[in-house]
């Protein structure tokens, strides 16, 4: 088989066959084909598209790469995977929720790169926060508590380490096929049987529009019955910033605000819904009756103090959380409903102050970011604070048009699709 025949193929949107695809893989991870070539290949794909049958062979060999978890012994259990967007700190919220319904959670993070944030970086900014374990140590812990976060093993599928460090830098992110293969292969191989995706949709996701979103949850969902999973996947706003607080310490301030003191906003309803249709997954039971379990457990402190059982258990102190220097307000020069919160621009800005990485070795700053002061549609008034920026440098200037307040309100759905 020759590596320049498959590009050729792909390019002239050929189907290729399972056999040239676990060639690709598998010389790829095995470094008998050059990045320079995987790139054209990569490209071909984004612009050519792949069939289904290709996508399920592309999933399936990348799982095949390396090591596979077993969580059989674990269940109920139940997992859930956000495409990334800006302030999504729901994992931190959802693990606990859901494990105080009784449903195991054994989760796999990653760090952020670019303008998104990764889990990771957001638990470590709690110091002493241990988020590298063992397989043994993870599921020993939720055998223990219920539930674990840690960051992903080495030699959890290596074949999507190496292609998504090369998507990154090769403009090939934005793929269904590439996306829906890069997460499923992780699933599969971290042991998932139950799994809920939050598919990010609008200006501050990878995914910018509701068409390209249902074909990646519809790919997605054969996938995992194909590999005998049972999967829900929610479409949701990310034209807007989820929730008050973008930045790593500043987000784990507002999962406590959600988990004990109840704060409402978009946030928390993305939250209880998600959680709802784990629990609904993992015991096998009616949306009303998984629903009732977690709006309970929310309301009576149980999912606070699981996630405070989980940052002892991973050795975290919650005490010492960083604090940025400087403080600068951005008010609002105009009066009336609140009606942009320019997610990419609020994540750029954020990720400028030293919230998140441009190249994957960056040191993240873990104290910085941005709170917002109001949601959308709020009404405000000339002088009113519109967020808050937290930084440990000056800021002398603002790029764009980060918000915009109108006359009349806006639409502002969370969830668009439950497919
Ligand atoms: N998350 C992943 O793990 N992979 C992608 O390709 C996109 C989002």
């Amino acid at each position: 088989m020759n590596i320049v025949d498959i590009i050729l193929k792909k390019k002239d949107k050929i189907e290729l066959k399972e056999e040239e695809i676990k060639y690709v893989v598998n010389s790829y991870v095995a470094g008998k084909i050059m990045d320079y070539q995987m790139s054209s290949l990569l490209m071909a794909i984004c612009l050519n598209g792949m069939t289904d049958n290709e996508i399920i062979n592309l999933t399936k060999y990348m799982m095949l790469s390396g090591d596979r978890m077993d969580l059989t012994e674990l269940s109920p259990i139940v997992d859930k995977h956000s495409t990334g967007g800006i302030g999504d700190k729901t994992t931190m919220i959802i693990a606990p929720i859901v494990a105080s319904c009784g449903v195991n959670v054994a989760k796999m993070s990653g760090k952020g790169l670019g303008f998104t944030g990764g889990t990771i970086d957001k638990l470590e900014s709690i110091p002493g926060f241990q988020v590298k374990m063992t397989s043994e140590e993870f599921k020993n812990q939720i055998k223990e508590i219920g539930l674990a976060i840690t960051s992903q093993t080495d030699n959890l599928v290596p074949a999507d380490k190496k292609i998504y460090a090369l998507r990154d830098v090769t403009g090939t992110v934005e793929s269904i096929p590439l996306i829906a293969s890069s997460i499923m292969s992780k699933k599969i191989a971290s042991g998932t049987k139950n799994i809920v995706i939050d598919i990010k949709v609008g200006k501050g996701a990878l995914i910018k529009d509701l068409d390209s979103a249902k074909k990646l949850a519809n790919i997605m969902t054969t996938i995992a019955h194909n590999n005998d999973m049972r999967i829900t996947c929610l479409l949701t706003n990310m034209d807007i910033p989820l929730g008050h607080n973008i930045g790593n310490s500043l987000e784990v301030e507002e999962v406590i605000d959600v988990l004990k003191n109840h704060i409402d906003t978009n946030l928390t309803k993305l939250c209880l819904e998600l959680s709802t249709y784990m629990v609904k997954l993992g015991l096998n039971i009616t949306y009303e009756e998984a629903n009732k379990k977690v709006i309970d457990n929310f309301n009576n402190g149980n999912a606070y103090n699981k996630f405070l059982e989980l940052v002892r258990h991973q050795k975290g102190d919650l005490t010492k959380l960083p604090k940025a220097k400087y403080n600068y307000v951005v008010k609002s020069n105009k009066e009336g409903y609140l009606t942009k919160l320019d997610a990419l621009k609020l994540g750029k800005l954020s990720c400028s102050l030293g919230a998140g990485r441009l190249n994957k070795d960056d040191q993240i700053d873990y104290s910085v970011g941005i709170v917002l002061a109001k949601q959308i549609n709020d009404y405000v008034k000339v002088g009113d604070p519109i967020f808050n920026i937290f930084a440990n440098k000056e800021v002398k200037e603002i790029d764009g048009e980060i918000f915009a307040v109108t006359d009349t309100k806006i639409d502002d759905k969370i969830i668009y699709e439950i497919i």
